[in-house]
């Protein structure tokens, strides 16, 4: 069985929402990295008790491992490791190699706030200094240390700015008591197919079909999600479950042909962005605002490939900037097939580009009609010899969801043309 552990994130700050939890998902990386099995990660504020409860539930269920985040600052509301040393029946000592090591960093940011009292200062950082016995200190990356306090479980104590947490984390597996609590663990194999254009009922279908047929099913821990318009399946297994993944594996490759895009990990978006290496493209988009162009020029570098982009809502602007004539808009409509194809072509003009995807859509609320309705899109994707994919779909959702589809639809039309693909999505 392997290693099983549990992350308690703390602040007010994250229970309320203000901050987004980044620590509780990157350690929940990095333990599928370790081969550890994650059991739970709660969220509590900077109430004492609070903690001191996740911290229970957690011994409760039995896991070999606990990783805090957050509270390790010089201030009042900052009680983690006191809270650590109590529940883990350790007295707190003063460190005096580590209060020095905090005053030199403090020292030259004294400097900086002049008004302030070194020695206030650093009778408060004498807090940050206090270890429960037989713990092993992580010195810090900014004032606050870390620690690995041995026991069963063993608890990890982490700052909570996420550079900082990122900074101390490889100290923390080196440590004895880590790599002791986590001694039991089996390495596991991971795996992520992506799939597109079909919904997450089909692969439903396609796993009832290799639970019945695949011998070792059972052995395998898949799950599946839908994001951003694309089925993900993740799979973990032990080693001797390698033939049984490879059966499973074998069988959506086979019953999903056209729909898989990615057994490597890789996103639509590094697939597009490798395909459009030497090539220079444009984007011309009305219900996306910008939101295409964004996606293309999201990864660092990706940038010197892209032209530029057009967003033209209005039948002006896509008349001048795109050249889609008002006459074409009056017989087919703003969102229809043949204005997004002349709207690549105006992109490819505009830009003198090789490379084009354009989008227009009826992203709502109100503006939808009978024949249109709202999340009705229109993409077309071409190539200055002429190869393209002209397509529409009803999106579902909110106009939020239809937006960011869009761009999802946009990506692998992109991706088909510039593999030379043509088939339905
Ligand atoms: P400090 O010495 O900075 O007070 P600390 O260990 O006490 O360190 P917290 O007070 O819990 O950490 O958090 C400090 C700041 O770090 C938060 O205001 C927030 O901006 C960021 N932070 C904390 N926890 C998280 C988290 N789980 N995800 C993202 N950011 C976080
Ligand atoms: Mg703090």
């Amino acid at each position: 069985m392997a290693a099983r552990a549990g992350i308690v994130v703390t602040g007010t700050e994250v229970l309320t929402g203000r901050v987004r939890d980044r620590n509780g998902p990157w350690l929940s990386d990095r333990l599928l990295e370790l081969g550890v099995e994650l059991a739970h990660i709660t969220i509590c504020g900077d109430r004492p008790e609070d903690m001191t409860a996740q911290l229970a539930f957690m011994r409760e269920q039995g896991v070999d491992l606990v990783i805090t985040s957050g509270g390790l600052g010089p201030t009042a509301d900052d009680l983690t490791i006191e809270m650590v040393a109590e529940f883990s029946g350790r007295q707190l000592s003063l460190d005096e190699d580590l209060e020095e090591r905090i005053a030199d960093i403090l020292r030259p940011l004294m400097k900086r706030f002049r008004h302030l009292d070194f020695d206030a200062v650093r009778a408060a950082n004498r807090k940050q200094a206090l270890v429960p016995e037989g713990a092993h200190v992580i010195y810090p990356a900014g004032t606050a240390p870390g620690l690995v306090v041995p026991g069963k479980p063993t608890i990890v104590v982490l700052p909570g700015p996420p550079r900082e947490l990122h900074a101390m984390w490889p100290e923390a597996v080196e440590t004895e008591a880590f790599q002791e609590a986590i001694g039991g663990r089996t390495s596991y194999e991971q795996q992520t197919l992506r799939l597109f254009g079909m919904p997450e009922s089909e692969i439903a279908e396609t796993l009832r079909v290799a639970e019945a047929e695949v011998e070792g099913f059972d052995e395998l821990e898949i799950t599946t999600c839908l994001r951003r318009a694309e089925v993900e399946v993740v799979t973990r297994w032990e080693p001797a479950a390698q033939p049984a993944w490879d059966a499973v594996r074998a069988l959506i490759a086979e019953r999903h042909e056209r729909s898989l895009f990615s057994t490597d990990g890789s996103s639509v978006d590094d697939q597009v962005a490798e395909l459009l290496a030497g090539r220079w493209v444009a984007v011309a988009e009305s219900c996306t605002g910008g939101l295409m162009a964004a996606r293309l020029t999201e990864r660092p570098g990706s940038s010197a490939h892209v032209a530029g982009g057009v967003v033209g809502y209005s039948n002006e602007a896509k008349a001048s900037l795109l050249g889609v004539g008002p006459a074409l808009i009056e017989r087919h409509g703003a969102v229809s097939l043949e204005v997004a194809e002349v709207m690549a072509d105006g992109a490819l003009a505009r830009f003198e580009a090789d490379t084009a995807v354009a989008i227009t859509g009826v992203a709502g609320p109100g503006g939808g009609t009978e024949a249109k309705p709202v999340g009705y899109v229109c993409w077309a994707a071409k190539l200055a010899d002429g190869s393209k994919l002209v397509r529409d779909a009803r999106l579902p959702g909110d106009r939020a969801e239809v937006r960011d589809r869009s761009t999802t639809v946009g990506m692998h039309l992109l991706r088909r043309v510039l593999r030379g693909e043509d088939f339905e999505i």
